[in-house]
């Protein structure tokens, strides 16, 4: 079969302890294959897939290496099923584009040194995708392959957006401003709310928010972003995991003169130790939160309410640059699932014109076309399962057969 003939993108989203992957059929939105090899660089490294319909397996890897996770990958591509010769490029995810990137773009030389340069932006996540790149190039040699970045949707907000108050040299000479980030994602549900509720994308005005481990919230006028809560590293904003959001800048001073931290430490401690896990000293992931909130744990109960206060805040700023709101959109894990955190934030926004139905919200959405919001509410929320996968296979694919 040629190229031409295949039809399926292998998406790549390389992380720096996972590898997720799936096989893609960018116009029926088919999943052949998908799946995510777990804990890579530990000895428990794991293969979790699902092939069609059938049911989800698993296997634990020989080895840990991120190379035994690609071979892992290959070898259900390539022996199991034997769908090698179906795929015609590979979607890579990228997380740090810089301002050299403002869409998606078939990767060459000059693209990965781009990407590489862009590392010291983020150094937890684009090292993992280049090392991606780089080997998928070695197994799939003739394949075209794609970058889909999670900060090119960003590169339309205003200068008055992204510039931050500080001296401007920092911005010209080391780039320092917000890039913003989950692009992929904010792009994905905003266009498919507008379907959703029959508004022209080119007249829309949405605030999407999206919620899992990391969380952000983007004003995303007439199919633009035009701000976001995320900045020059994915832990500004809202209330994550393990990231704090926002802060005072001062406390970082504050905690290397008073407690003797070095500034390494005080980012470790925002990045992994701060959000749900460091207000509830126990719980990261929200399903834990809500189970500890319902058993009485008082620090579950506060990181939860600091969690959505920050939220609706952030949604009230957002609104600054939109004028009108036609709907906010909730998506991610925390988002698409939690009638609880949704119900709670919505409670904050009445200002807004927010007015929840709770038998919709409590169905997760799944009726009215996924509008949580009553009839009469002067403003629409709405649930939308986002799926950057379809979005960076979708996106390949224009690349490579237009
Ligand atoms: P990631 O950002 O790693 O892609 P996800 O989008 O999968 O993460 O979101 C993970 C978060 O979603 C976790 O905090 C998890 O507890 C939460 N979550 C998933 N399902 C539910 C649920 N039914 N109720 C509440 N939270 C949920």
């Amino acid at each position: 079969m040629s190229i031409s003939e295949s039809s399926y993108v292998l998406v790549l989203n390389c992380g720096s302890s996972s590898v997720k992957f799936a096989l893609l059929e960018p116009k029926t939105e088919e999943n052949m294959l998908s799946g995510i090899v777990e804990c890579v660089g530990a000895k428990n490294a794991n293969l979790s897939w699902r092939y069609k319909d059938e049911a989800k397996q698993k296997k634990t890897l020989d080895g840990g290496s991120y190379q035994d996770a690609f071979n892992a990958i290959v070898a259900l591509i390539y022996d199991l099923y034997k769908l090698a010769d179906k795929i015609f490029a590979v979607g890579h995810r990228v997380v740090h584009g810089g301002e050299n990137f403002t869409t998606s773009v078939l990767i060459d030389e000059k693209v990965l040194d781009a990407i590489k340069y862009c590392a010291k932006l983020a150094p937890l996540h684009n090292p993992a995708n280049i090392a991606g790149i780089e080997e998928a190039c070695k197994i799939f040699p003739k394949l075209p392959q794609v970058a889909v970045f999670d900060t090119a949707f960003h590169q339309t907000m205003p200068k008055h957006a992204y510039m931050y108050p500080i001296p401007y040299h920092l911005y010209t000479d080391h780039g320092v401003r917000r890039y913003g980030f989950h692009g992929i994602s904010h792009r994905f549900v905003t266009r498919k709310a507008a379907k959703l509720l029959s508004k022209k994308l080119e007249d829309s005005a949405f605030i999407s928010a999206h919620l899992g481990n990391g969380c952000s919230a983007t004003a995303v006028l007439n199919g633009e972003s035009v701000d976001t809560s995320m900045g020059l590293t994915p832990l500004e904003g809202l209330v994550m995991g393990t990231r704090s959001g926002d802060v005072d800048p001062g406390l970082h001073s504050y905690l290397v003169d008073t407690l003797g931290y070095d500034i390494h430490k005080v980012t470790g401690l925002l990045n992994k130790e701060s959000g749900l896990l460091g207000v509830s000293g126990k719980y990261s992931d929200m399903r834990e939160i809500e189970t500890a909130i319902s058993n009485g744990d008082e620090k579950a109960i506060l990181a939860g309410e600091i969690a959505c206060y920050r939220l609706a805040k952030y949604i009230a700023a957002l609104s600054v640059p939109l004028g009108k709101i036609d709907a906010l959109i909730f998506t991610g894990g925390i988002g698409e699932n939690s009638d609880f955190i949704r119900g709670k934030t919505l409670n904050w926004l009445k200002v807004l014109g927010f007015d929840l139905d709770t038998e919709r919200n409590s169905k997760h959405g799944k009726l009215s076309g996924g509008v949580i919001t009553q009839d009469v509410s002067r403003t629409k929320a709405i649930v939308v399962a986002t799926n950057e996968e379809l979005l960076i296979a979708q996106d390949t694919a224009n690349i490579i057969k237009n």
